[in-house]
């Protein structure tokens, strides 16, 4: 029996899958955890076959949306269905009566996203100012990550302002503290906004998620990406404070802050650093997440990351 770690995203299952694949493993043979930071599967890599494997794009599109679902058997389930297409039977999709594309297809019902199935958006008061709506969010329900959060950490900043951030959530030391970019991350930030002859006072920072997920290890607390499902429960609150200020120039902090706002096709490091019109502000903007140049291997990582969150900050300052 093999262990994978996977973080739980359709692009790490989608890696480890393939590894398996190519290593004949069988889905019985397959346990699969879910781990924040996983590192891909070490698996043998030779062949065994003629090469890539081909699925159907409809089992690709399916799979990307069952990975959002919150089921711990999806992975599995995922694996089991592929594996199938491979060396059973290609149109197995077409099969509505087969039981483990039942079992799929069930992946992709909705589900309530948290005890008030719906997420934020009946939380959200209309026509609230800023005041009104951090107050609201403080007491948001709207799916189960304020269980395990200290608090809801809501944006800061004025609604004057004329350039928003977006990172994805809050982390350890903001959910302590009850406000965005204030622990290592925000340090970096306040580093670069200042080198690029922004000031902190004059913008409004927020994040895609207001409550901190993370997996408990000891005392460490270790950051979790939030599932798709949660990113999508808590945006009426991203909406009503972009709504609200309309900025000239929004700024997406990260891969997650990013896909929010320009959809799931973009990639942080092939479309960064270029200004597009968007619903929420004619000058949109993607950048690296300042607790990207934290995870920089080497100092010399930690530095190009740097450089290039430092060019994008000074792009916006011009603009
Ligand atoms: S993460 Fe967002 S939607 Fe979920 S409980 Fe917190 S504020 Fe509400």
């Amino acid at each position: 029996m093999k262990t994978i770690e996977i973080e739980p995203t359709f692009e790490s299952w989608q890696a480890a899958a393939r590894a398996l694949l190519r290593d004949e493993t069988p889905p019985a043979q397959v346990r699969w955890r879910e781990a924040s930071n996983a590192r891909q599967p070490s698996l043998p890599h030779e062949p065994t076959s003629s090469g890539a494997v081909k699925v159907p794009r409809q089992f690709l599109e399916l799979a990307r949306q069952a990975a959002a679902a919150s089921d711990p058997a999806r992975w599995q389930i995922l694996y089991d269905v592929l594996w199938r297409l491979v060396h059973e039977h290609r149109d197995l999709l077409k099969d509505p009566h087969d039981p483990g594309i039942q079992r799929l297809h069930g992946l992709l019902t909705p589900k309530a996203a948290g005890p008030d199935g719906d997420g934020a958006a009946r939380l959200v008061p209309a026509g609230a100012g800023l005041g009104e709506l951090r107050a609201a969010a403080a007491r948001c329900t709207g799916c189960d990550l304020y269980r395990q959060a200290t608090q809801t950490v809501f944006g800061r900043g004025s609604a004057d302002a004329r350039i928003v951030f977006v990172g994805e959530q809050p982390g350890d030391q903001e959910d302590r503290q009850g406000a965005p970019f204030v622990g290592p991350a925000g340090e970096v930030f306040d580093r670069a906004l200042a080198e690029a002859g922004l000031e902190r006072e004059n913008v409004y920072v927020t994040n895609a998620v207001k409550h901190f997920k993370f997996e408990q290890r000891g005392k460490r607390r270790i950051h979790q990406t939030p599932r798709a499902t949660e990113l999508q429960a808590c945006r009426p609150w991203l909406e009503a404070e972009l709504t609200l200020i309309k900025p000239d120039i929004l700024v997406c902090l990260g891969a997650t802050a990013a896909r929010a706002i320009f959809g799931d096709t973009f990639r942080i490091t092939k479309d960064r650093g270029r200004f597009a019109a968007t619903r929420w502000a004619p000058k949109t903007i993607a950048t690296y997440h300042p607790s990207a140049v934290l995870r920089g291997e080497t100092e010399t990582q930690q530095a190009e990351l740097y450089a290039m969150l430092l060019e994008d900050l000074q792009k916006v300052a011009q603009a």
